[in-house]
């Protein structure tokens, strides 16, 4: 069922005070206890040696548990209040700065509860801002993105989007569609005194719109590969280098080098940050020979499988002994993958020749442009050029609303009925609003929430 705000809204009516830490459970400097809701207030109020508030002025004093005879204090700690609307959550919030470590925090929060709040649910805080219009889901989806950033470069264009970057952008292709709508619905309605839209019109509009969206839309595998992680495979025959190159490509003695082909039995797997996560992944070598044992055969399928799996592979060679049948099989392997063609070995060959990549794992040759490469090779866009960063859930709704919109254009140029064209023009605007949170599921918001941790 799809819920619009005012019925949103009245579910909101019925919120309760709600209260987590903020900060991750562990001995450190300080502990934060959140608390949100009408109740925070008169919560604080109860177990605070020196309460009443000002707005901006954050207060010192000390928790205090007045449930038995006497009180007993708890912690001394630092009160921020935030007062509703101006708060995280849209709501009164209270933050209490307390000790750091595991045992003061949860007497706090046992006490804060105690005392009328109820334990926050995963993201309950960021959805509770949703939900008030402190950020639309973009800007909160984007909050789980900062937490669980990989890298640090996600990080940074994951706040792109809770500055409200894709917000503003989804923001004007809807105010675009909703422009061209109004003119057809003109004129149906005033069929005398409006003349309805011209098809050339029509055209024009809609093929903006959709490239609009695929601007959006051109960021969407990198974002995913910033998100999941790149799977990179190293194959080739056994012997080549492929384990030196995994080491050097993560500075470490990782897999076994030796001299005997075949050593690398188990398929090795290591993240490397290289802005964007790199799983890589050193295979057995790839080759079909009746004599070898079974456990090598075992790694070989695992080479196979990592293979599909990958998106890249490297495919490596002795450039020593330059490419012979087996190697030229395996390239056939990768005609579809995407993959790049390295010759170690480089140090024992004068010569140089093709369209591949020369390095030594052996002496770190190569080994920094090879880094460079294989990001470029990842990500279909510089992720320094990413304007918008998308999760898979928002790449739906902008697939969805551009396959409204193909179909309206072709209805256009087939000049159809503009009562049957704003049909699909509608359906454009409703993916959108999908993705924004103006039209929402429960299960949706849920499963989204769900992915936060406890306190934010
Ligand atoms: P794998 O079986 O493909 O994983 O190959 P290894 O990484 O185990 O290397 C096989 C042998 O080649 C070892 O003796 C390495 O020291 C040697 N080797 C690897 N890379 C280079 C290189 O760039 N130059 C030279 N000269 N030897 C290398």
């Amino acid at each position: 069922m799809f819920l619009g705000y005012n019925k949103l809204m009245n579910i909101l009516d019925e919120f309760d005070t709600i209260a987590a830490p903020a900060t991750p459970m562990g001995a450190g400097g300080v502990g934060i206890i959140r608390i949100s809701g009408e109740k925070a207030f008169e919560i604080i109020n109860k177990i605070f040696t020196n309460p009443e508030f000002e707005k901006g002025k954050f207060k010192h004093g000390w928790i205090v548990d007045n449930t038995g005879n006497s009180p007993v204090k708890i912690d001394e700690v630092v009160i921020l209040p935030f007062f509703a609307p101006n708060s995280y959550t849209g709501e009164d919030v209270v933050e209490i700065q307390c000790h750091g470590g595991v045992q003061v925090v949860k007497n706090i929060l046992n006490l804060v509860l105690k005392n009328g709040a109820r334990l926050a649910e995963k993201g309950e805080f960021t959805k509770r801002a949703f939900l008030n219009k402190r950020m639309d889901l973009s800007q909160a989806e984007s909050v789980a993105d900062i937490i669980h950033s990989k890298t640090s470069d996600f990080a940074k264009v994951s706040m792109k989007n809770l500055s409200g970057v894709l917000k503003e952008k989804i923001n004007d292709i809807r105010n675009d569609i909703f422009e061209v709508l109004s003119k057809i619905t003109a004129g149906i309605d005033f069929p005398e005194d409006v003349k309805e839209p011209e098809y050339d019109y029509l055209k024009e509009r809609f093929e903006d719109i959709i490239s609009q969206i695929d601007k959006v839309l051109k960021g969407a595998n990198t974002s995913n590969i910033f998100r999941q992680g790149a799977s990179v495979a190293i194959i080739g025959k056994p012997n080549v280098g492929k384990s030196s190159l995994f080491n050097a490509l993560l500075s470490l003695d990782r897999a076994i080098v030796t001299d005997i082909a075949g050593t690398t039995r188990d398929v090795l797997r290591e993240t490397l940050d290289l802005g964007i996560p790199v799983t890589l992944v050193d295979t057995a070598g790839i080759r079909e020979d009746e004599e070898v044992s079974t456990v090598e055969k075992i790694g070989i399928e695992y080479s196979k499988q990592s293979l599909d799996e990958a998106d890249l592979v490297l495919f490596i060679y002795d450039a020593s002994k330059g490419l012979d049948n087996d190697d030229s099989e395996v390239l056939k392997l990768l005609e579809r993958k995407k993959h790049i063609v390295i010759a170690n070995k480089a140090d024992l060959v004068t010569e140089r020749s093709g369209d591949v990549l020369y390095i030594s794992a052996l002496k770190g040759e190569g080994v920094e442009e090879l880094k460079e490469l294989l990001k470029q090779k990842v990500c279909d866009i510089n992720p320094e050029n990413l304007d918008f960063v998308t999760n898979t859930r928002q790449q739906e709704c902008l697939r969805k609303a551009r396959a409204s919109m193909e179909q309206a254009l072709l209805s256009a140029q087939l000049k159809e009925l503009q009562d049957l064209i704003s049909i699909d023009v509608k359906s454009a605007i409703l993916a959108l609003d999908e993705l924004t949170g103006e039209l929402i599921t429960d299960d949706i918001l849920n499963n989204i929430f769900e992915h936060f941790c406890i306190g934010k």
